[in-house]
């Protein structure tokens, strides 16, 4: 018998994928301004999440072996005039990273497969750092939350400023921890940047920082009972010796070891306090003098000891950044309050409640800047990953708001907000925000007025993307699963604190949620991709 002709044979084979063709159409679709919130194996065939900007849902993409990666540049050329290094790798993509695609959308199997990917900002290249020199490990230093090595060719020096002028430096080991840092360097994709020179200054502590770390000391005031904040807000504290010193020695774990080593007469020394107060709102605030207040609400909805390790962390980078004074002194009152004899009066020692009354308003009305509340993520992580907790459970975290009902949190964030609004500007003295624009900002359609966790940017989901993006490249080399979670000892003290707490729990969300199993960087739930 004759065998069939090889075409016939590859037509039947090929008939149900050219049928199947026929009723369903790819549709060649670009996408810009995506974030990949992970990766999933195998890599043969990889899944990324991504969301739109103007919707919240995610999609899947599939990764083919054909899929490009490109550099921006090269995004919309054609494949021919793509050059060799506008080509990237896979590895060089990592979660929280924004990019733009095309991919081949199939509408009935609702399949993305990614034609071309590239990155949208600049991630690896020249870039410059600047902030406070916190730790070296090995060759590795630790400036602003990143990881830095020195690469100084030759004649590079890093070079002292200030104190340290004429000084030249050509290692992290002759360099003082606390210094604040510039570096100039090349980031690679390891997340790591490689610096070829740079200064270093003693970090400054301005006029302002010293006001107001004064001025928070002598308002804030501590009865056995009671938290209160120049005579304005009044907080009942938790007085349970065990639950104080739990939340104490959590928050004292985090400092920075520059900072714990400064003789006590430092002007740069800080001295921590950890204050828990019986509030049902998902809560914490910081305050120039190392204040930290943990709302009870805050404890009873997070799952486990670095989850309130990655909380104090961010609030401590607030303090150690000095982001009260750089915020307020744009605070458009600022002047008024110079105006009006405050900072004269402080110099002198008798402080009026106004002065901290007014910061802890624009901290909490307006909030810190979404550089500072990026920074203080990024600073906080570090904190967290020094004292042995493991980072993911900051992403755990920012997760779980970012996918919870946004209206439910924004209506509870509004309401509790006026509140506030309506006792921290009642009686306050002339010179201080006016008390006909505070509430008409209280109920601005900006999501997050009146909770420093909480601020208008950035939103829990660029914060979990930012996070994320951290875990993936500076501590993508952490071996994390040995790293301290501590949910055992938590809930033992979570169930003192149910207690010890008093009243009805005025958080909308305070539906206690079960414990979640242990997030990785890649576990976020698939929801069906746009139709
Ligand atoms: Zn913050």
């Amino acid at each position: 018998m004759k065998r069939l002709p090889e075409w016939v044979l590859t037509g039947l084979l090929l008939w149900p994928l050219i049928s199947w063709a026929q009723t369903e159409v790819p549709q060649h679709k670009k996408l810009e301004s995506a974030t990949i919130l992970e990766f999933r194996e195998p890599f043969k065939e990889m899944v990324i999440y991504i969301e739109k900007e103007e919707d919240t849902r995610h999609s899947r993409i599939t990764i083919l072996d054909t899929t490009l990666f490109v550099r921006k540049s090269a995004f919309n050329k054609k494949i021919k005039s793509i050059k060799p290094d506008e080509k990237m790798m896979a590895g060089d993509f990592r979660p929280g990273m924004k990019i733009n695609l095309w991919v081949n959308y199939k509408q009935i199997s609702q399949i993305n497969n990614a034609e071309r990917i590239s990155l949208d900002e600049t991630y690896y290249g020249p870039t410059t750092i600047v902030g406070i020199y916190e730790k070296l490990e090995g060759e590795r230093a630790i400036i602003d939350g990143q990881a830095v090595v020195l690469q100084l060719e030759k004649g590079r020096i890093i070079e002292g400023m200030e104190e340290w002028k004429g000084k030249k430096f050509t290692s992290f080991n002759d360099m003082q921890l606390g210094a604040e840092v510039r570096v100039n360097g090349e980031r690679k994709p390891d997340g790591v940047v490689y610096a070829s020179r740079g200064t270093m200054r003693p970090t400054e502590m301005g006029k302002d920082d010293y006001l107001l770390r004064k001025a928070t000391d002598n308002e804030l005031r501590v009865t056995r009972s009671t938290l209160n904040i120049a005579d304005t807000w009044k907080f009942r504290l938790i007085s349970n010796n065990q639950l104080e010193d739990y939340v104490s020695s959590v928050g004292r774990r985090l400092i920075p070891e520059y900072l714990k080593t400064l003789p006590i007469d430092h002007p740069d020394r800080v001295a921590f306090k950890f204050f828990l107060v019986d509030e049902g709102s998902f809560n914490a605030s910081s305050y120039p003098n190392g204040a930290v207040v943990v709302h009870s609400g805050l404890l009873k909805k997070i799952d486990n000891e670095a989850q309130l390790a990655a909380i104090l962390g961010h609030e401590i980078a607030h303090v150690t950044q000095k982001h009260h004074a750089r915020q307020f002194r744009n605070h458009k009152n600022w002047e008024a309050v110079k105006t009006f004899g405050v900072l004269a009066s402080a110099v002198q020692g008798s402080i009026t409640p106004m002065l901290v009354t007014a910061v802890a308003a624009e901290m909490s009305v307006g909030g810190f800047s979404q550089k500072q509340e990026t920074q203080a993520d990024r600073i906080g992580l570090h904190y967290m990953v020094n004292a042995g907790y493991d980072p993911r459970e900051a992403v755990a975290i920012w997760k779980r708001l970012s996918e919870e009902d946004k209206d439910d949190r924004q209506k509870g964030q509004q309401a509790a907000a006026l509140n506030w609004i309506q006792k921290s500007y009642k009686g306050t003295p002339a010179g201080g925000p006016s008390a006909g624009e505070a509430p008409s900002r209280a109920v601005s359609n900006e999501p997050a007025a009146d909770q420093p966790l909480f601020p208008a940017h950035p939103s829990p989901r660029d914060r979990y993307t930012h996070v994320n993006f951290l875990i993936s490249t500076t501590y993508g080399g952490l071996k994390m699963d040995g790293m301290r979670t501590e949910g055992t000892k938590f809930q033992a003290m979570v169930g003192l604190l149910r207690g010890e707490t008093r009243g009805p729990v005025t958080d909308p969300r305070k539906s206690p949620k079960p414990p979640k199993p242990k997030p990785t960087t890649g576990t976020t739930k698939p929801k069906p991709p746009k139709k």
